[in-house]
């Protein structure tokens, strides 16, 4: 029998407004979709009836499948000669290990399709009013992952060399371990008073900004209690950010 092919799609970082029209073709005509929480409700509801539609509810720590698992039930529906859709929040390759499963397809010989997501890495803040990028401020833009412990002996990020980099960091991921990265970063060198902005939930109904200075973000985190999912926005061009009404930074929990 031949392969089916896997379609790895990002649905973007909130809504079916934000999805590509190729992901909702491909969703329209799959046959088995495994998908997780982070596209929101709206996407995750909209699913057809036709497709297999399975929850590996892989969210933030709380694993009920493991990524090995995930890959060898991708393998296993393809081999059937199904079209088998892989649906992630965002972009699937960036931080949503689109990239290691696109591998393993290979490594069956399964044909794989990739349908871009918009990546809540830039969606979000600019939602927020706040461009990664400014011409004045922010030439450069780092995308990391907030999930390694800057603490650790040894970290695939160089904390010094992040906190001296200009321009934007776009921290996902962060939640957790934001009172040692924004420690790690400060012991690095960044200025203390370098704008942050930590958008939680971003393009939800229950959306919510917190600003503060690089040095007392994360105690003002603890306090207005900051949950995950949300990007962390650390540099000039978080000033930008505009509540929709009133014109200026607003400042939750101060
Ligand atoms: N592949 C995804 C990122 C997956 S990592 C993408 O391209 O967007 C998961 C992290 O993404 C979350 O911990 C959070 O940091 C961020 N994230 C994704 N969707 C988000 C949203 N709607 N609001 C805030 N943060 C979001």
């Amino acid at each position: 029998m031949t392969n089916g092919t896997v379609y790895l799609i990002g649905s973007g970082p909130g809504g079916l407004g934000m999805m590509a029209i190729r992901a909702r073709e491909v969703l329209d005509t799959a046959d088995v979709i495994l998908y997780d929480q982070l596209p929101g409700a709206e996407v995750i509801a909209s699913l057809p009836k036709t497709a297999e539609c399975i929850d590996v509810g892989k969210y933030g720590s709380d694993h009920t499948m493991t990524q090995d698992e995930i890959e060898a039930l991708m393998v296993a529906y393809a081999k059937k000669g199904l079209r088998v859709v892989r649906l992630k929040g965002g972009d699937s390759f960036l931080f949503g290990r689109g990239g290691e499963e696109m591998e393993t397809m290979r490594e069956h010989g399964i044909p794989v399709e990739v349908v871009p997501g918009i990546t809540s890495a830039i969606a979000v803040p600019e939602c927020v009013g706040i461009p990664v990028t400014h011409r004045k401020w922010a030439s450069q833009v780092t995308i990391l992952t907030g999930h390694e412990d800057p603490t650790k002996e040894v970290s695939a990020l160089n904390w010094k060399w992040l906190a001296q980099s200009p321009g934007t960091l776009v921290v996902l991921m962060g939640v957790k371990n934001l009172a040692k990265i924004t420690g790690a970063l400060v012991a690095g060198g960044m200025d203390p008073e370098k704008p942050v902005a930590i958008i939680e939930r971003g393009l939800r109904p229950d959306q919510r900004v917190t600003c503060a200075p690089l040095a007392e973000i994360a105690e003002v985190a603890v306090r207005v209690g900051v949950e995950a999912p949300a990007v962390i926005v650390i540099g000039e061009v978080a000033t930008l950010y505009r509540d929709g009404s009133e014109g200026k930074m607003h400042i939750c929990g101060i």
